[in-house]
């Protein structure tokens, strides 16, 4: 499991003038590579070979690092050339619209180099309070060292244009779950016993889930309300302001409050995420299948505050990515299913007829009446049983589950 460590660096004025001095030199190198490689690649003849530039700033930047820039650069290569062969082989996954050569380490729009500093894996050792690096340096750092493994990764330390601070950011190779003791139904019986728990995404209920029988899920009423706020309120303001005053569109404080808004977002998703998997695991639950998110910009009618969340896909990616990694920490497997259709069909008789007003699902066939919310999680549950044996869950287990779903709020987990 691969876990990454941020660190706050606090240079004196002396090392800060280092770090810049590197950070320039990896990027100038970075961008040389990459600018030769995309040349190779446009004359159709593409050309690996980075000998040259290796030689050219080993005496800079240390020969570690100039390997590791390179290597850096491989990558994005490597990484493009494999999403050029999914594309030909039409594999390649919706989110991504258009595939294109590594660009450079550059801002678009102020045209800065991004400064990055690379340090290989065995090149720097972190004690209590100071990091120590090549070249002499030995830095303070701040923050939290949350994740321990046997195995440090490659550090790369980053210049923040918003903040004007440095950042390390530190891969490591983290062992398997905590050791958490198993729930006791877990304990009985020879066999492990397999449990699925079946998770709709969606954007008012952030995560909805079926399992033991059971269905419950948590509002998003004041996650939404607080990224309104943040729009409306601070955001477009200010954007008027800027336009008033000087006529632009961007500015460090417009920069800074769509970060923060970032950040009040991320950090209430990983309290509901939390919430629910200490819930999945107290069951025993050992796989968690999740409809997949792609359609979720179609799937509905939203109004126009759920819509500018939606627009904004990572919101809805990062539920998701959070709910995979927190899985993995508890030992939990993540599956990933087809949900097509599965807010409109009826889990209880699969017609098609369905009625859907407010919070309320009716089904014209075979009169079902359930919860709207409770539908998407059942009909993941039918596909992925389906799959595996070819039924459906029985009647009286749907009934059962759409009735009475519990919702809980984020007050209520935070
Ligand atoms: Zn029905």
């Amino acid at each position: 499991m691969r876990r990454t460590n941020t660190f706050k660096l606090s240079p004196t004025k002396e090392q800060e003038q280092k770090l810049f001095l590197l950070a320039e030199n990896c990027a100038r190198m970075f961008n040389e590579i990459n600018y030769k490689r995309r040349q190779s690649l446009f004359s159709k003849n593409f050309d690996w070979n980075t000998d040259f530039f290796y030689h050219k700033y080993k005496k800079v930047i240390g020969s570690a690092t100039a390997q590791q820039v390179t290597r850096k650069n491989n990558e994005a290569w490597k990484s493009f050339f494999a999403l050029l062969r999914l594309k030909k082989q039409g594999k390649l996954p919706k989110h991504i619209r258009k595939v294109s050569p590594p660009g450079y380490w550059k801002d678009r729009k102020t045209g800065k180099r991004v400064l990055t500093i690379l340090i290989r894996c065995n090149c720097y050792k972190l004690s209590d309070k100071r990091l120590k690096l090549p070249f002499n340096l030995e830095i303070n750092w701040k923050g939290q060292n949350k994740w321990k493994g046997k195995k440090q990764g490659r550090l790369e330390i980053r210049y923040d244009n918003l903040s004007k601070k440095w950042y390390a950011h530190m891969p490591v190779e983290v062992e398997k779950p905590p050791p958490l003791p198993p729930p006791l139904h877990q304990l009985k019986g020879d066999k492990k016993k397999k449990k699925e728990a079946y998770v709709d995404l969606g954007v008012k209920v952030p995560i909805m889930v079926w399992v033991d029988g059971e269905v419950f899920g948590y509002k998003a009423n004041s996650m939404l309300s607080d990224w309104w706020y943040w729009n409306t309120e601070k955001i477009a303001k200010h954007q008027e302001e800027l336009k008033k005053k000087n006529n632009k569109h961007v500015s460090k404080r417009l920069k800074a409050l769509y970060r923060k808004r970032k950040r009040r977002f991320r950090d209430k998703v990983n309290k509901i995420v939390k919430d629910f998997m200490e819930k999945c695991w107290a069951k025993g639950v050992s796989e968690i299948v999740c409809g997949d998110l792609r359609d979720i910009r179609k799937s509905a009618n939203f109004n126009k505050k759920s819509n500018s969340m939606i627009h904004n896909f990572w919101s809805v990616g990062h539920v998701y990515k959070r709910l995979k990694e927190k899985a993995e920490e508890y030992g939990i497997k993540t599956v990933r299913i087809d949900e097509r259709g599965t807010s409109s069909t009826c889990p209880r008789c699969s017609s098609k007829k369905i009625m859907r007003h407010k919070r309320l699902f009716k089904c014209k066939e075979c009169k079902l009446e359930a919860h709207r919310d409770a539908v998407g999680c059942v009909n993941i549950g039918n596909i992925r049983l389906a799959q595996e044996d070819g039924n459906m869950f029985p009647a009286g287990v749907v009934n059962g589950a759409v009735a009475r779903p519990s919702l809980a709020t984020l007050h209520s987990v935070a």
